[in-house]
């Protein structure tokens, strides 16, 4: 402020007219006391003395103009400490002038007052130089200056935290970054991302910034909710209600502005947002590579850890493969719901017997699958096995009551070179080796299984263009009627012709058609051939009882839903009569699904269409079947009719079966006869029906149709005290097959 010097008259002021001239009352001071101001004339210099101060010192600072002037430290003091080196730089390079200060002063109170000093150096008469400056107290307009710079700072820190959780950035980068820039905003130190804990009250560090501990391993560190300090708190909110919370130290002075309470919860919901965003993706990462059943590793996951496991450099993998016994049998009998159950139950158990880093997974159905690391040998693999199969013996809780589950395991020991599928392949056959064994039991894949894999497998290839390269036949085996020697029906049984093996016997390619599947087409095929060709025998002999026609059908058959449709069909498009047709069973088809089968077994037999109990005698032989279902005819297991005679317990045995059936009315078919002895054994036992070698053997088609034109049906050699009056003409007739319809109907 420059200032015209002045005598300081009225008269010098009049004659200035339109020039500003220093009153009089200026001189002495009054007025510029009036001022909201502090107006001063001051030595240079941080402790330079004070010359003039208005009564402005007292309303602004606390400090009356006195006590100003008798202190010559008194400004350096009450500066505000980080404002001194601002303030006093300036002084010392008596920076002026225009460039006013702004800076704190503590009031005498300890309140903080901003000033804006404002100063020019003039030179005295004596050629000193002094300030003179006014101080104007700005605190009001500084306060909501700087709050709207904190809110400017606040808003621009939410939006950049919301953009790097919209980026993807990983959440515990954006609770660190959250903290460090709620910190710098508000002027605090201590800042955490508290999540709730499994206690109610307790809470978990999650991330923290100047914390005195916890702050290196976050997880390990859990507070007790009441001792978190004061401080602003943002809530988290989670999915089910309460995550966490954001926490910052309470500022130093005063209580947290509303404002800042705010910014901290806004930052807080992009937290909670991005944990449940992370959350979704979790849980969705999750249930792709999760059995919804279960909570088990799904078929997926369980690949591409073995895949892992497996590149792991001097890796000692194997995997145990795990089917239930009988699972069907729990499905069938106490409903899916019950199955499910007692999946469920059979994940932790199995989890239980093994170690912790093994991995167990489910691959579907009753199907189980283990990944076992560090297995050096075949007996390591093994006594894991072990433990499975023992897991097992105690009986599961289902709400239906207790169950006993067994379950049959096949282990594949990783060589090194294979793999993931194929490992898991080779389990899958030692698998089905434990239950031809017997099941409830663990076999181990070896090069005998490899073998034998390999061989089915181009035999399942070969298999599967078979039939459309028409290499499949059916030959046809007389059952012959003990009373007179007639032809009662025929057995179908099926041949292969391979182009390079030659002929295949069923034995050798059936099991296989049957693990593909091929059975079904297969099946379905020999139904429709052998029903088509005993229409023809009924054509060229019109007036003669139908031929009866017996299809042998195999378990995997019955789990096709239209079988019943595939027999309608194959009758329909033969013209036979149903009754001619007769279906031979083995027990195993019972044993498997009962109720699916038995249902599906009473609904074919509702067209007419009869069935026999093949290989009887060499299951479990339940007369229950043979009340329960609409079996007309048994056929006794050639075991038996070899060993008629030389063995007393396999005669009792037949004896029984004879007798049994005939209380029940049923038919039975001796199967095997070979010899004259057996064929006096099995008709001085009661047999009415026989099949065997001593007759005939399986026969081409046109083979049969020549044996029913001839004039008796007696055996090729026929053998000495022949059982048949010679020249007799035999009217075939269905046994089996015609005579059960009416019995039948009598029994149900
Ligand atoms: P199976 O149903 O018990 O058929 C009887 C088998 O005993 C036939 O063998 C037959 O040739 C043989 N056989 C008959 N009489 C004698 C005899 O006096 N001595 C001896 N040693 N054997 C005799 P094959 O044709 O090899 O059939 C074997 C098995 O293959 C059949 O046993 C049957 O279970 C199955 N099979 C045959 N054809 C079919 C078919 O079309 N479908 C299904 N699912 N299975 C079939
Ligand atoms: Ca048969
Ligand atoms: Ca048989």
């Amino acid at each position: 402020m420059s200032v015209p010097p002045s005598d300081g008259s009225p008269a010098d002021a009049i004659a200035h007219q339109g020039e500003r001239a220093l009153p009089a009352e200026l001189e002495t001071g009054t007025l510029i006391d009036l001022l909201p101001a502090i107006v001063y004339v001051a030595d240079t210099g941080v402790e330079g003395a004070w010359h003039y101060i208005s009564s402005g010192a007292e309303a602004i600072t606390g400090f009356t103009p006195e006590q100003w002037m008798g202190d010559i430290g008194l400004w350096a003091r009450q500066v505000h400490p980080d404002d001194r080196a601002q303030v006093f730089g300036r002084e010392e390079n008596l920076v002026e002038p225009a460039t006013p200060d702004e800076y704190r002063i503590r009031h005498r109170d300890g309140s903080t007052v901003w000033v804006r000093d404002e100063a020019v150096l003039l030179t005295d008469a004596h050629g000193r130089e002094r300030w003179h400056g006014v101080m104007l107290d700005i605190t009001d307009r500084k306060l909501a200056e700087l709050e709207l710079e904190r809110r400017a700072a606040q808003q621009a820190a939410v939006a950049r935290l919301g953009e790097r959780a919209l980026e993807g950035t990983d959440v515990a980068r954006l609770m660190h970054d959250s903290l460090e820039d709620a910190a710098r905003i508000l002027g605090v130190e201590m800042g955490a991302v508290l999540a709730h804990g499994a206690d109610d009250g307790e809470l978990v560090l999650r991330a923290g910034l100047g914390l005195p501990r916890g702050a290196k391993r976050p997880e390990h560190a859990a507070y007790p909710f009441s001792e978190l300090p004061l401080g602003i708190t943002g809530q988290i909110e989670g999915r089910a209600g309460r995550w966490g919370l954001l926490w910052l130290a309470a500022p130093a002075e005063g209580t947290p502005a509303p404002a800042d309470v705010d910014f901290v919860q806004a930052l807080a919901n992009i937290l909670a947002d991005a944990i449940q965003q992370r959350e979704t993706e979790d849980r969705i990462r999750y249930q792709a590579l999760h059995d919804p059943l279960t909570d088990l590793p799904n078929r997926v996951l369980f690949l591409d850890r073995l895949g892992h496991a497996l590149t792991r450099p001097g890796a000692e993998v194997a995997v145990v493969l795990l089917d239930i016994d009988n699972f069907k049998l729990v499905n069938d009998s106490l409903g899916h719901s019950a199955g499910d159950e007692l999946l469920r139950k059979i994940a932790p158990r199995l989890t239980d017997a093994l170690r912790p880093g093994d991995t167990i997974a489910r691959l579907g159905g009753d199907e189980f699958v283990v990944l076992l690391e560090h297995v050096a040998d075949e007996r390591a693999a093994a006594r894991i096995a072990e433990r499975i199969v023992t897991a097992f013996e105690l009986p599961f809780e289902l709400s239906a009551g207790e169950h006993f589950a067994k379950a049959s395991l096949g282990i594949a020991i990783a060589t090194g070179e294979e793999e993931p599928s194929a490992l898991i392949r080779d389990a899958d056959a030692a698998m089905y080796q434990a239950k031809a064994r017997g099941r409830a039991r663990f076999e181990v894949f070896d090069g005998a299984m490899r073998a034998r894999t390999v061989k089915r497998l181009s035999v399942e290839n070969d298999l599967r263009r078979a039939l459309e390269r028409d290499e499949l036949r059916v030959v046809y085996q007389p059952i012959v009627s003990l009373k007179d020697g007639s032809i009662a029906s025929v057995e179908a049984l099926l041949r292969w012709s391979h182009p390079e093996r030659g002929l295949i016997a069923p034995a050798d390619f059936i099991p296989v058609a049957e693990e593909s599947g091929l059975i079904e087409p297969i099946g379905r095929w020999v139904l429709n051939a052998a029903c088509a060709q005993a229409a023809q025998w009924h054509a060229l002999r019109p007036a003669a009882p139908a031929l009866g026609i017996a299809v042998n059908l195999s378990v995997r058959q019955f789990t096709q839903r239209d079988l019943e449709a595939t027999v309608a069909a194959a009758l329909a498009a033969s013209g036979i009569e149903p009754s001619s047709l007769c279906l031979e069973i083995t027990e195993s088809v019972l044993l498997d699904e009962p109720d699916t089968v038995s249902e599906t077994i009473k609904g074919i037999a509702r067209h007419g269409v009869r069935f026999a109990l093949d290989d009887f005698g060499t299951g479990y032989s339940s007369l229950a079947y043979l009340t329960r279902l609409p079996i007309d005819g048994l056929k006794v297991d050639r075991s038996f009719v070899d060993e008629l005679g030389s063995s007393a317990r396999s005669t009792a045995i037949t004896t029984a079966i004879v007798r049994m059936a005939q209380a029940l009315s049923i038919e039975v078919v001796a199967e095997g006869v070979e010899t004259q002895a057996q064929l006096d054994t099995v008709r001085d036992l009661g047999c009415e029906l026989a099949q065997g070698f001593y007759f005939h053997r399986p026969l081409q088609a046109s083979a049969i149709t020549a044996l029913l034109g001839a004039p008796t049906t007696r055996p090729k050699h026929r053998p000495a005290g022949a059982s048949f009056a010679p020249g007799r003409v035999a009217q075939p007739r269905a046994s089996v097959a015609a005579s059960g319809a009416a019995r039948r109907r009598r029994r149900r």
